[in-house]
This record gives C-alpha cells, sequence and structure tokens, in this order.
C-alpha cells in the first residue's frame, strides 16, 4: 500500500501542485458533452490522458460507438505532468528485470517497449500531431544505484537482447559530454514530445472517427455481466457497453489496487538556460541510475525540462514548501551535473506518480473480468506504455489476444468484485 502523510482525503483528489509547463496556455481546447447522447456503446472508456487517447485512437473506426467520460477537463490529470522523455529503457534494467521474472519475459517486455516507441513515432508521423515530436538518442548516466559494473552488466544483457545501446566509458562522456561519471549507456529509440499536444491530437483524430467525449463526469463503479458490463457515473446514470477501459492514470477504483504497485510523489521544472545550451543536450535526453534520479531534456522552444526527486509518500506533491525545497535541488543537481547555469525556472510542478515492484505495467482485463480493461502504465517510461496497453486492449477487444498481454497482466492480487 502506497505511504501517505498527513494530507486529507479531499486534496488527495488534486493530481497535481503548481502550474504545468504544458497547460501554461491553457488546457487544449477539445468540444465535450456535459451528459452522454445514449445509454448504450461498444465501448466506454475512463480517462482522457495519453493512455484513454491511444486507447480511442485504436478503437474508433467509423463503426464502434466509442465513449470517453472525465471527471476533468480532458487533458488535465497526470499526462500535462509528464516530463514526456519517451524511452523504451524500463525503470528495472533488463538484467534485473530477468533475476525477477526470468530473462525469456523480461526480452520480451524490453523489446516491446522498443517496438512501442518506434510505434509512437509512426502514429504522431500518420496523423500529423503537431506536438514537437522529436527524435533523439537516452543517455543513462551510472549513479548511486547502478554504477559501472551495474551498466556494463546491463549494456552485455541488453545487446544480448539485440537491443540498440552502447557503453560510454567515463572520458568519452567528459569529453562528449563535459558530465563526470564513471560511464553511461547510450540507446535508441527515444523522443521527446508534448505530451499535452500529442494526446490532445489523438483525441482531436479519435473525434474525427465517431468519439464522443463527456466531461466532467465521474466513473463511480462497474458491475460485469456476461458480456456486458454496466457503469454508473456521478450524476446516478447506469450506462452499458460491451467493454468498459479504465484509463484513469495514478486514480483508480479500490477494486484495481494491488501489493504489488505503490502511488508516490515526484517534481519536475522547466526553465530557460542563462547561455547558449551545447548542442549535445538538444539532441538527447538524459537520466541517470540513482535513487533519487535526476532527468532532463530541452523542448523545441529551447527550455530545458528538468523531473525528479521522486519520495514514496502519496500525498508529498501537495506540500508548498515541498515544492520549492524539491526543485531548487533539481535546479542545483543538473547545474553540477552539466555546467549549465539555468534562469529561475518559470514552470515549477509537483505530482502523483506510480511505481511497481517490477518496474513493468498492469494492462488488460481486471482479473475475472474479461469484458472490463484497465491500463496502469507505472514507471518513468509510462506513456510507451500507455502505447503498449492501447494495443493490448485494442487486440482483446477486436478478439486477437496479444502475444505478449501476459507479460503485462494484472497481478492476481488484484481483487476486482
Ligand atoms: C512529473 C512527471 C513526469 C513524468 N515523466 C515521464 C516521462 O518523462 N516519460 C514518460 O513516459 N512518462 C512520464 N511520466 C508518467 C506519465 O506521465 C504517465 O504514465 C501518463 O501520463 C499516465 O497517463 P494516463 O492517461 O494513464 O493518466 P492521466 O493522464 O492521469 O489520465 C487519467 C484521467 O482519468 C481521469 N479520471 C480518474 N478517475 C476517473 C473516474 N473515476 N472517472 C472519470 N475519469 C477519471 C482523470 O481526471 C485523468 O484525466 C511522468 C509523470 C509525472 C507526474
Amino acid at each position: 500500500m502506497a505511504q501517505t502523510d498527513s494530507t486529507t482525503e479531499t486534496e488527495k483528489r488534486d493530481l497535481r501542485t503548481g502550474e504545468p509547463f504544458w497547460l501554461a496556455d491553457g488546457a487544449p481546447n477539445l468540444a465535450v458533452r456535459k451528459t452522454p447522447k445514449h445509454s448504450t456503446y461498444d465501448v466506454i472508456i475512463a480517462g482522457s490522458g495519453i493512455s484513454g487517447a491511444l486507447t480511442a485512437w485504436h478503437l474508433c473506426d467509423g463503426k464502434r460507438r466509442v465513449l470517453l467520460i472525465d471527471r476533468r477537463p480532458p487533458v488535465t490529470g497526470s499526462t500535462p505532468a509528464s516530463t514526456a522523455m519517451i524511452q523504451y529503457e524500463i525503470d528495472t534494467p533488463l538484467f534485473k528485470l530477468s533475476e525477477m521474472i526470468g530473462q525469456d519475459k523480461a526480452r520480451r517486455a524490453w523489446k516491446r517497449s522498443a517496438k512501442a516507441v518506434q510505434r509512437l513515432g509512426e502514429i504522431v508521423r500518420l496523423e500529423n500531431i503537431p506536438c514537437g515530436y522529436t527524435e533523439k538518442p537516452a543517455l543513462y548516466l551510472a549513479g548511486d544505484e547502478f554504477g559501472f559494473r551495474a551498466l556494463q552488466t546491463e549494456q552485455a544483457a541488453r545487446e544480448a537482447a539485440g537491443l540498440t545501446s552502447r557503453f560510454i566509458p567515463a572520458q568519452e562522456l567528459r569529453e562528449t559530454y563535459g558530465m563526470d561519471r564513471t560511464g553511461a549507456l547510450l540507446s535508441e529509440p527515444s523522443a521527446s514530445a508534448d505530451p499535452a499536444q500529442l494526446t490532445a491530437g489523438l483525441l482531436r483524430r479519435a473525434m474525427d472517427s465517431g468519439l464522443e467525449i463527456v466531461s466532467p463526469m465521474e466513473v463511480c463503479d462497474f458491475v460485469a455481466t456476461g458480456a456486458q458490463a454496466a457503469l454508473t457515473l456521478s450524476n446516478d446514470q447506469i450506462l452499458t457497453c460491451g467493454h468498459a477501459v479504465f484509463c484513469t492514470g495514478y486514480e483508480f477504483l479500490k477494486s484495481l489496487e494491488s501489493r504489488e504497485h505503490r502511488i508516490i510523489s515526484t517534481w519536475a521544472i522547466a526553465a530557460r538556460p542563462r547561455g547558449k545550451l551545447p548542442v549535445w543536450l538538444d539532441d538527447h535526453i538524459v537520466w541517470e541510475g540513482s535513487d533519487p534520479y535526476l532527468y532532463f531534456r530541452t523542448h523545441t522552444d529551447g527550455h530545458v525540462v528538468i523531473g525528479g526527486e521522486d519520495e514514496p509518500f502519496e500525498t508529498g506533491h501537495m506540500n508548498a514548501a515541498k515544492l520549492q525545497r524539491k526543485t531548487a535541488t533539481l535546479v542545483e543537481k543538473f547545474e553540477k551535473l552539466t555546467g549549465v547555469s539555468l534562469y529561475p525556472p518559470a514552470h515549477r510542478w509537483a505530482a502523483a506518480f506510480g511505481e511497481s515492484t517490477t518496474g513493468l505495467p498492469f494492462l488488460g482485463p481486471v482479473p475475472g473480468h474479461s469484458h472490463v480493461h484497465a491500463l496502469m502504465g507505472f514507471g518513468g517510461n509510462g506513456i510507451t506504455f500507455s502505447v503498449i496497453g492501447a494495443e493490448i486492449v485494442a487486440a482483446a477487444i477486436a478478439g486477437k489476444p496479444d502475444p505478449d498481454a501476459s507479460i503485462f497482466a494484472f497481478p492476481s492480487d488484484t481483487d476486482a468484485p
């Protein structure tokens, strides 16, 4: 179970504190309805973040009747709080994950993650979504949790699995990147994007193919009977559907809780550099093998976006003093590591974040219910997991089960009614 500090239940309903960079100009403008048009749908999706948007994009084919419901205005959950480093690297290194779940499954999880990053790039290009999507390699620096030896072991594991990754020794790291660490891994594919515009773009394309969005409206509960699910809404309406998909991010129905995952807190900033940035910084996304870890990348408008300082408290992100302290630490760590000086950040924010024991997400049918699905994409590469989750759920709904579904399945202790 998540640990909590003294914050109240009401405050827990706030997913974020401070102003995320990606919402500085307001939430994306999407046409929504106040109430559903129909009482029955082929699919009902709860949640309008990146998971719900990708799921809707896959399912809306002009034939299915698909409804998406959000308790908030669209794209104002945790997705716009994301630093949106889109990478295949899972928080748990491949060699560690192999120890946890076996080599074959671990390799399949990592390779599926790499495929998902490629697939997201293809979707953005296909749909011509203006979201600053930029492909760039990821640099994973040796840190206090995974140092020189661990990175060498990890490089060997990635190479054996056929993943694109290269070990960068300390001297090359200093000469090419000006950073002083015992080594790093350089890997592809990865990318960065504006997560709010990416999500809004996907929702707009799905709306072109018939998606209906209702907001603000909460899905309070579900019952699954035979080949249908019934959802109770906050206006007491009951809707029925062939399939229900919960894409509710770090807020989920009590019945989806598991001992295998935790909600924690994380912090981020966006700041302008005082001088010209080194060219490599624009061309890479960077993270490290430390606990807590630091990660950063630039955006197309010149801001440096930095995140990290995670702590294991579900409500820590709501503390205003911590927001100041933690974001000051992010600036200090970044400047010390890169030698790049920043102006005081114009945007500082904190948010809920999720992690699981293995670093893998839970995606697919809720135990005991083949018609109720959920996407719980935990970890630093949650967006990549959303891509995989949407594919798994869309395949299940189309009656063509995904070959990797079992790797990302819900743990058996999930206690759905
Ligand atoms: C600071 C920060 C940095 C991050 N950095 C990265 C990164 O660099 N790369 C990466 O890949 N990932 C990153 N992540 C993780 C990533 O942002 C998440 O995995 C992803 O955004 C989750 O998307 P989602 O659609 O599942 O959830 P959300 O975006 O939270 O959407 C869920 C939606 O469901 C709605 N909802 C909840 N309950 C209900 C209900 N009962 N009824 C109706 N609606 C409901 C909410 O209002 C919300 O709009 C980061 C996260 C944070 C907080």
